[in-house]
């Protein structure tokens, strides 16, 4: 995919919807330091796309950006930062529960970064749970930063997801430091758009 524009729109809180439901969104989630806004960046060819958070965790917004006149990426808020309080992390899945499970738009396809050398974590198995839940829409998981990783290791780690993770996602192998899988991101989610 050429990417001729990438716009900032806008932060979204709880219970503030703007956005055309026709047009689709590629929504991104994952756990704070698994190289979300790497990913975002890499998959887009810019340097530094994803609106900086400053300390991670701390913004409690979903980012809107409108890619070529066509769709949004969604970027939602990193969970499982260690250093967030309780109350932060329930408004968090708050947000995240109200934005998976109560908003329109009539095309979603859900992207989840995981770190390959931590595999999923609880909290994405939560996530893909609330995922599956809600309208068993179309899941991608990038196992990022594969470029730390041996052979061996890789092996493993794609094995260790295979068995973690529920039939209906798509694992691409990803590095968002190499831009490896940007190609097949691109691929399966311009079928899916
Ligand atoms: P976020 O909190 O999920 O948005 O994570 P960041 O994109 O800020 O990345 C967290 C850390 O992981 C940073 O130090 C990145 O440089 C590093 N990182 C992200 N992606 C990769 C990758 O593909 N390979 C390697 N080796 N490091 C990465």
């Amino acid at each position: 995919m050429k990417i001729k524009s990438a716009e900032f729109v806008k932060g979204v809180v709880e219970g503030k919807d703007f956005w055309e439901k026709d047009i689709p969104q590629v929504i991104f989630y994952g756990r704070s330091n698994a190289g979300k806004s790497s990913s975002l960046n890499a998959i887009l060819g810019r340097n530094s796309l994803a609106r900086p958070s400053g300390t991670p965790g701390k913004t409690r917004e979903a980012n809107f950006f409108n890619i070529n006149e066509s769709f949004y990426f969604v970027d939602l808020p990193g969970y499982g930062y260690a250093r967030m309080s309780k109350l932060d992390q329930e408004k968090l899945r708050e947000l995240i529960l109200w934005f998976i499970g109560e908003t329109e738009a009539n095309k979603r396809i859900h992207v989840i970064v995981m770190d390959a050398k931590v595999g999923p974590t609880d909290l994405d198995k939560d996530m893909l749970d609330i995922l599956n839940q809600e309208r068993q829409e179309h899941v991608i998981v990038l196992l990022n930063k594969i470029d730390k990783l041996n052979q061996k290791e890789l092996s493993a780690a794609l094995k260790n997801a295979e068995v973690n993770l529920p039939e209906f996602v798509k694992l691409i192998p990803f590095s968002a430091e190499k831009k490896k899988g940007v190609d097949k991101f691109w691929s399966i989610v311009e079928e899916l758009i």
